[in-house]
């Protein structure tokens, strides 16, 4: 069974505030015609489930929300996408978002994870939500969270909007964290991106550290899904994919099944991420590099997931 355990969905206008999102694009998108801000920032859900569920396709999606009002103009409410779990409970699944260092975050989480079935803490974004994981003020949540038995998902590497301070995407910082609370299960979100040395440190030496590969297959090249021409060609795809799920299977401390799969929809292709996953030998092949036992890759995709979520009403 395989579960994309990345996958936002958001609607446009209701999900953005177009001030801010202007703020953050270049003058002349304020005479875009209105089709240009649908292709970018309208994800129903029932497109992802006609594109990648169908047949052969993804079995489960678990909804990850996305709250950053303030630097990114967005904000899905928690009750949209439990709603939407309740209208497709056998497709989907979900993790609430709240903005830890907010007054009554842990409270929210409660109300999500008991009352509208919420699976999951996430996507956390450190750099969109402004705050660093082990300030204390973010403790209330993670309490709560290893209280629940939920994940959280956390993205915790920075990212490429001029205003998004690095200094709160360093994934070094959920070491405090692993360690204040030893029985949180933390998945760091897309494996760290480029500070993966440090993510597949956490994952050796936390044994409740996961990390998903969401992103990865857009961000290194090989998916040119979400990429217009303005983007430079990647000259060397594969880095951004491969060399981090190489390093972590090359370490010496950690468990061998703490990597998930996720897509990161619509930032990436699910389709495209599972065939390159499956066929990863070939590239590796290509590079002289060493090859992944088939049993390791099935295993992030149909596996691993099991250790990380509960999903209602699927046996382990
Ligand atoms: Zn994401």
């Amino acid at each position: 069974m395989i579960v994309d355990c990345h996958v936002h969905t958001y609607r446009w206008p209701e999900h953005r505030d177009r001030e801010v999102v202007l703020r953050n694009l270049p003058s002349l998108a304020r005479n875009w015609p209105e089709e240009k801000f649908i292709s970018l920032y309208d994800a129903p859900i029932e497109r992802y489930m006609s594109e990648n569920m169908e047949g052969d396709g993804i079995d489960k999606a678990i909804l990850v929300g996305v709250q950053s009002p303030k630097t990114n103009g967005v904000h899905v409410p928690n009750k949209y996408l439990a709603d939407l779990v309740a209208k497709y409970p056998d497709k989907l699944a979900w993790c609430c978002d709240v903005i830890p260092t907010e007054e009554g975050a842990a409270e929210e989480v409660e109300r999500c994870v008991k009352e509208w079935g919420a699976i999951g803490v996430g996507e956390l974004v450190t750099t969109t939500q402004c705050f660093y994981p082990n300030d204390e003020r973010c403790y209330p949540v993670w309490e709560k969270a290893q209280e629940l038995g939920v994940p959280i998902v956390i993205h915790c590497s920075p990212e490429q909007g001029h205003s998004l301070p690095m200094k709160y995407g360093d994934p070094v910082l959920l070491d405090d964290v692993a360690i204040a609370f030893p029985e949180l299960k933390i998945v760091i979100c897309h494996l760290g991106y480029y500070k993966y040395e440090d993510a597949v440190f956490l994952l050796e030496k936390h044994e409740h550290v996961y990390a998903d590969l969401a992103w990865l297959s857009q961000i290194s090249g090989l998916d040119r899904t979400r990429m217009s021409s303005k983007y430079p060609p990647v000259l060397v795809p594969y880095f951004h994919w491969y060399y981090p799920i190489l390093l972590y299977l090359s370490g010496t401390w950690g468990l061998r099944d703490k990597l998930i799969w996720g897509s990161d929809w619509p930032w990436s292709s699910p389709r495209n991420g599972i065939e390159l996953l499956t066929n990863i030998n070939e590239y590796l092949r290509k590079d002289n590099l060493p090859e992944i036992p088939q049993e390791i890759i099935h295993n992030i995709l149909h596996e691993n997931w099991k250790k990380v979520f509960k999903i209602n009403g699927v046996e382990d």
